[in-house]
């Protein structure tokens, strides 16, 4: 079999970036800033270092980052007043809690706080429900940027056999419901799913969301079958065993450099959607 289309997703993220810095620019022009608002609970090191990233992610496209910083004992009362100070705040279009939070605060309680119109990073139970339903904002990123990766390739979906490897609230679930809403035949599967090997090996698109490095088989995979890889696992290594579902596949997403920048570029995607919004140049 001839190599497979490599679903790069820094040049998907770029083309969104690039996208997003005009619609920045525009509602500059217009006299509307464009202002994402994190939380950081604590001082996990990777916590850190993402809501580093996500900020100067922000910077280059022009909109402003707003870091709210909170020790690790904060309470949840203390946390619930910074999410409604933000949600009131009209200069604030998204709000993005880094997660995971300390285990001592209610993460959920937390996430359903976010306004679902600032909830940019797609958490909430309100935007859960309206992915279901297919009207309004905002999905989750990570599936957002699933659905984005394989409509900048031109990847069909309707009618296609989708198997889902995952059923995480943020990602396996939701994306599921994106695919759905796009007439694809999706089934779910989990860690209580029988026969999984012969499931995958049905499916015509393969999305991998399991969290255990180089989970799915390469021979499980049907030849010519599309793979989305959504894990990050320690060392660089997603949830698909890469070279051999490479020979497989016609198409794959990279680990790193596939799912990961997309779902950066997701989460500015729909701050400066949110922003269009309040500013009434969108619906
Ligand atoms: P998660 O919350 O831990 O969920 C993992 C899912 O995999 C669960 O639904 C679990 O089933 C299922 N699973 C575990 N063992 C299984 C098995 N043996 N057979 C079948 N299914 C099994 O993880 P997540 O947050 O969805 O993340 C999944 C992966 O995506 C991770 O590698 C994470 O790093 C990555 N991720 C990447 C991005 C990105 O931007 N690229 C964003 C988020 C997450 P049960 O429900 O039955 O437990």
């Amino acid at each position: 079999m001839s190599d497979p289309l490599l679903l790069d997703g820094r040049i998907v993220s770029q083309a969104m970036r690039d996208e997003v810095k005009e619609r920045t620019d525009e509602l500059k022009r217009q006299g509307h800033d464009t202002c994402l608002a994190t939380i950081l609970v604590g001082d996990d090191p990777s916590s850190a270092t993402y809501v580093k990233m996500k900020g100067k992610a922000c910077e280059k496209v022009g909109i402003e980052s707003k870091a709210v910083v909170l020790p690790a004992d904060t309470t949840q009362d203390t946390l619930m007043q910074t999410i409604k100070e933000l949600n009131e705040d009209p200069k604030v279009n998204g709000i993005l809690l880094q997660h995971p939070i300390p285990s001592h605060l209610d993460e959920r309680a937390a996430f359903e706080a976010i306004h679902p119109d600032k909830d940019v990073d797609g958490v909430t139970s309100a935007s859960f429900g309206r992915t279901g339903l297919d009207f309004g904002r905002f999905p989750s990123c990570t599936p957002g940027a699933i659905i984005s990766i394989l409509d900048y390739f031109n990847i069909e979906l309707e009618g296609k056999d989708v198997v889902v490897v995952g059923r995480s609230p943020i990602l396996g679930k939701p994306v599921s419901l994106l695919l759905l809403n796009r007439n694809a035949t999706v089934t779910i599967c989990h860690s209580k799913t029988q026969a999984l090997a012969e499931k995958v090996s049905r499916a015509d698109i393969v999305v991998a969301a399991v969290g255990k490095p180089e989970f799915v088989k390469g021979d499980w995979i049907k030849e010519g079958a599309i793979i989305v890889d959504a894990g990050y696992n320690p060392g660089n290594v997603g949830d698909v065993e890469y070279d051999a579902c490479y020979k497989k596949a016609s198409a794959i997403t990279p680990v790193p450099g596939g799912v990961g920048p997309v779902t950066i570029a997701t989460l500015l995607k729909q701050t400066v959607e949110s922003a269009e919004k309040s500013a009434g140049l969108l619906v």
